[in-house]
């Protein structure tokens, strides 16, 4: 079989130029000039003298409508690609600011079945060998389709290829798929009848790619019920749907919680509203917009979290908020810094540090979370003036170890387990204005529960602040001093660059 002889009876089946030579094994750069890489495989082919160069110098000629390549059906063809081009021009493509692009082409699975008719007719025609029974003859359409048709359209939009860029998602219809798969249901139960107990079996690519070659399905059942070769189709593949899809980008920061009525999420209780606003809320309302059209999506997550009372100072708590479906993936000083002071006005939040960070980094936010220590400052108060032996007793520099149940007030959502914690510090003071009144100092251990620690909770929390005075103790208001994970790093925005 040589190749000319291979092009000739491509030609006469009505293949396109393209197909000939992912049937001549053509490797990437070949594709883009296809005249010099026939000439390169010594085959001669007459209707590419006309080529591009010649037609922009002439007057456009009005050309016959030609039938479409009857193994591609039109992919290849040069007006497939323009359409196809002009069709992301017209979708969302110009609002998002990527600069690069992925794409997810879906193909009918007719495109298959040509691939096996032709496979099929060529070993009639050339007998096997040359044409091997079990590795397919032609660079496979999926992977002519990287090669041939990815860097057309990158070049086009000018974006670069990256699979972590936006993916523009092209399903590909044709008129002549619903009748071709009702022709392989019935060839499949023919071909490969199901076992007893086998379901109904889904005719899929990747059944195709694996049962349907001619080792293992046989020439005169497959004749039985599609062409070989392959017809031309007057209508060419359609462009079904265009959909994009932006990378998901993480933006992460550090919040201050500065109201005692605000909840972390939002905060629902038996389908009713508790409370006016969130965190989570505020923080995303004043950042989503920059990056996506679809707030719903945002996750929000944080290192740990306070209870709807306790404020959280300090250099504040990192979260980060996980945007899929991204328009842009930068940030600049400037929108950062706007933002920061947006979710400032709301008087109950300030957040800092606000950046964009790589995706693998957000696990940081829930590393070591046991093992952190929180920094509290606890507002407590005696039912008798503090005395000096009270106030000795709270200066404790040593680490030392508790036993903690479950408060009961979280039993509903956590199981009953007693659990150790490390107590790094105490330190407490006399409030000024009120002899009754202390002011405590806690280091802990990440998830000690610090209003238990404080009164005891009826000795369910051991040694507990009152068990250690000897005294009742409550706990009128409590801070989040600090939290200690080095991540994000700290970022001003304010300053000007
Ligand atoms: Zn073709």
């Amino acid at each position: 079989m040589k190749n000319q002889e291979l092009v000739d009876y491509l030609s006469s089946f009505g293949v396109c130029r393209i197909c000939q030579l992912r049937y001549l094994k053509a490797r990437g750069s070949e594709y883009r000039d296809v005249k010099k890489t026939f000439q390169k495989l010594e085959v001669t082919v007459d209707d590419l003298d006309n080529d591009d160069d010649d037609e922009l110098k002439q007057e456009p000629v009005k050309k016959p409508r030609l039938a479409n390549c009857s193994l591609c059906l039109g992919l290849f063809s040069d007006s497939f690609q323009q359409d196809l081009i002009s069709r992301i021009l017209s979708s969302d493509f110009a609002k998002y600011e990527n600069q690069s692009i992925v794409l997810a082409i879906s193909m009918p699975l007719t495109l298959q079945i040509r691939q096996l008719s032709m496979w099929f007719a060529l070993q009639r025609k050339f007998g096997s060998p040359p044409i091997d029974q079990n590795s397919s003859p032609d660079v496979p359409i999926k992977e002519a389709v990287k090669l041939i048709l990815h860097p057309i359209i990158c070049k086009q939009l000018g974006k670069e290829y990256d699979a972590n860029g936006l993916m523009i998602n092209i399903e590909l219809k044709h008129m002549v798929e619903k009748d071709e798969v009702d022709k392989l249901t019935k060839l499949q139960q023919e071909a490969f009848p199901p076992h007893r107990n086998q379901k109904r079996i889904e005719i899929s690519r990747g059944l195709l790619e694996k049962q349907y070659q001619p080792s293992r399905i046989k020439l005169e059942l497959f004749e039985k019920y599609f062409t070989i070769p392959p017809t031309t189709e007057a209508e060419p593949l359609q462009l079904e749907s265009i959909t994009l899809t932006g990378p998901i980008v993480c933006v992460a920061g550090r919040y201050r919680k500065l109201s005692r009525e605000l909840s972390h999420t939002p905060w629902v209780l038996n389908g009713q509203r508790q409370m006016e606003d969130s965190i989570e809320e505020i923080i995303i309302r004043n950042i989503s917009q920059h990056f996506t059209e679809e707030q719903g999506n945002i996750t929000f997550m944080s290192s740990g979290r306070e209870d709807v009372d306790v404020r959280c100072l300090g250099n504040g708590r990192p979260f980060v908020l996980e945007i899929p479906n991204a328009l842009r993936l930068s940030l600049s000083k400037q929108v950062a810094y706007e933002m920061e002071q947006s979710v400032d006005k709301s008087n109950k939040v300030s957040i800092r540090d606000l950046q964009v960070v790589p995706r693998d980094q957000i696990t940081y936010i829930k590393t070591g979370e046991e093992q952190k220590k929180k920094h509290y400052r606890a507002l407590c108060a005696l039912k008798e003036p503090v005395t000096l032996e009270i106030l000795e007793k709270l200066q404790i520099s040593e680490p030392f170890d508790i036993q903690q149940k479950t408060p009961i007030r979280v039993l509903h959502r956590r199981p009953l387990h007693t659990r150790p914690r490390t107590i790094y510090s105490l330190r407490a003071r006399v409030q000024r204005d009120n002899l009754k009144s202390l002011v405590i100092d806690i280091v802990t251990q990440a998830g000690t529960y610090v209003k238990e620690l404080v009164h005891g909770e009826f000795g369910r929390t051991n040694p507990s602040i009152s068990s250690i005075i000897g005294k009742p103790i409550d706990i009128l208001a409590l801070d989040v001093e600090s939290i200690e994970l080095d991540w994000p790093p700290q970022v001003n925005n304010a300053v000007e660059n």
